[in-house]
């Protein structure tokens, strides 16, 4: 428990912020949260249109132990917030319209599934998943939940056995090669590389890991959606008496003899202990700090692998549609070209894979009676520029791309509809390039080689959330503030 009476200022109400925050109010730090926006969540938000409730970002509730470990620090469970259901089938992929398949969650007749598309691919996928669960406890027991102070704690001798063993040394891809020869059961594969905002070819194989997380450890759904993930958080933190001051902007992290002592918003200053940034890390090193102050200046920015944005069209229909599932993946052919304009030659794709949520097939509470809610995410390039013509394009384009898919007449019944990309990201998040997820999983932004969770510069301020270690995804982020808090008490302990 803390000595005395320290306060902690909290740069962002994000799930990594308020993980944070409810972590240090526990250990006796006295918290504020200070958010531009005016809810909880940062990009796990939502909105009310038309009697239609619509998740702003993340869809997928994968690794509940993560969560579960989290309340139990509170000597509480997610089910005390919320209620969890699996979802069965897991997803439905669709690779024109005559190949569809619904991947339940039952695995066996998944491994029919795979059967039914390339002979014997079923043994080999249980094989695939064996690994990609060895893989998935390693990382978790030994490397996620670790702080990497410097390059000494990574490159030790166990991480370059475990790490051999990981196959942290090759690509994903050409890992997945070795098990499963139909291109297109691949990409069920590979596709929640997408998730850690990577690609196939330019992500260390231990990412396979995220397959055990699909496949074994299942998906699943708060009812009511995501939001009640972060009103949850809210909630936990109210209770540890955290304040929330929404609708103010930090402008400035104040520094005074090296330490960080407070901010500057746009409401005054807030004095501090310590300083937690939960906003997108190049924001704060660019905006809120001088150059002096700054641990990474713009070019290190300039030359980091930034994770995709999307193009996210949230869409309510005045009918029910056939042929959804809950969640649906359209895996396109052009799966390699559609990563080529991501990371290596931006652009904006011709022919994308893209994801469509369909949460009303599991939620009534999510659309009127009779109705659906549909939200659309095409992974793109950071830093595109994004303009109404080319937003109107996407929109047209994908809507009737789905329409052809499932034959169903969609345009004709939108009476919700909001397009939010790139400069909404940048304007609603502050986030660099527009990107929607920060920094991308590569092996040289893995582990020691993300941007750290202290400052090298700047006494008592700290880093958290999806460009640190461990990484991108709400139970990443929960865990980059379990490490943080750590580590904070024993600096201020
Ligand atoms: C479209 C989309 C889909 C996703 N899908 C999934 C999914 O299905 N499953 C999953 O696990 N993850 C998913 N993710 C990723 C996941 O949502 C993020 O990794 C995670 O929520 C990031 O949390 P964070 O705490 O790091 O930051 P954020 O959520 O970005 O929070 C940062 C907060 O800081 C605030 N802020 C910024 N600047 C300032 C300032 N100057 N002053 C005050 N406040 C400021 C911002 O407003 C924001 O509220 C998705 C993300 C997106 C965008």
């Amino acid at each position: 428990m803390l000595k005395g009476n320290k306060r902690a200022v909290v740069i962002g109400s994000g799930i990594g912020g308020m993980t944070a925050a409810a972590l240090l109010a526990r250990d006796g730090f006295k918290v504020t949260v200070l958010e531009k926006n005016d809810q909880p969540g940062g990009r796990a938000i939502g909105y009310v249109d038309r009697g239609f409730f619509f998740d702003m970002g993340p869809s997928w509730y994968l690794m509940p132990e993560v969560f579960s470990d989290f309340f139990k620090e509170f000597d509480r469970t997610p089910s005390d917030y919320y209620q969890l259901k699996r979802l069965d089938p897991s997803y439905k992929v669709f690779y024109g319209k005559e190949r569809q398949y619904s991947i339940p969650a039952d695995f066996e007749k998944t491994q029919k599934i795979f059967d039914s598309i390339e002979p014997g691919s079923g043994n080999r996928l249980k094989e695939y998943l064996d690994s990609a669960r060895y893989q998935y406890e390693i990382a978790m027991g030994q490397f996620i939940y670790k702080e990497y102070s410097s390059i000494f704690d990574f490159l030790n001798r166990k991480l370059v056995f475990e790490g051999t063993k990981l196959h942290v040394f090759e690509n994903l891809d050409g890992y997945v090669k070795r098990f499963i020869k139909d291109k297109d059961l691949r990409k069920i594969l590979e596709y929640t590389i997408v998730f850690l905002g990577g690609s196939p070819n330019a992500s260390p194989a231990m990412y396979a890991l995220m397959s055990h997380v699909d496949f074994n450890l299942g998906v699943w759904y708060p009812m009511g959606g995501m939001y009640e993930l972060s009103k949850a958080f809210h909630a936990l933190c109210l209770e540890q008496g955290v304040e929330f001051r929404f609708n103010e902007e930090v402008r400035k992290v104040i520094v005074e003899d090296g330490r960080a002592s407070g901010v500057l918003t746009d409401k005054g200053r807030t004095d501090a202990d310590i300083v937690v940034v939960n906003a997108d890390y190049p924001h704060a090193e660019i905006d809120l700090l001088r150059k002096g102050q700054r641990t990474y200046d713009e070019r290190y920015w300039s030359k980091k692998k930034i994770a995709p944005s999307c193009v996210l069209m949230y869409i309510g229909l005045d009918k029910r549609i056939e042929g959804l599932e809950h969640h649906n993946l359209y895996l396109s052919d052009g799966w390699d070209e559609h990563f080529a304009t991501i990371f290596d030659k931006a652009d904006w794709p011709a022919n994308p894979s893209y994801y469509v949520c369909c949460p009303s097939k599991t939620d009534p509470s999510v659309a009127p009676e009779g109705m659906e809610n549909l939200f659309f995410l095409v992974p793109v390039a950071p830093g595109l520029e994004d303009t109404d013509e080319v937003r109107e394009r996407y929109f047209n384009d994908i809507i009737s791309h789905l329409e052809n898919l499932l034959s169903e007449d969609i345009m004709g019944h939108i009476i919700s509809k909001r397009i939010f990309t790139h400069r909404d990201f940048a304007s609603k998040f502050n986030a660099y390039k527009g990107t929607a997820l920060g920094l991308a999983h590569t092996l040289k932004q893995t582990a020691v080689f993300r941007p750290g969770h202290r400052s090298k510069k700047v006494r008592s301020l700290y880093y958290t959330g999806q460009y640190t270690h461990p990484g991108i995804g709400v139970p990443m982020v929960i865990i980059s503030s379990q490490i943080i808090a750590k580590e904070i008490m024993k600096d201020h302990g």
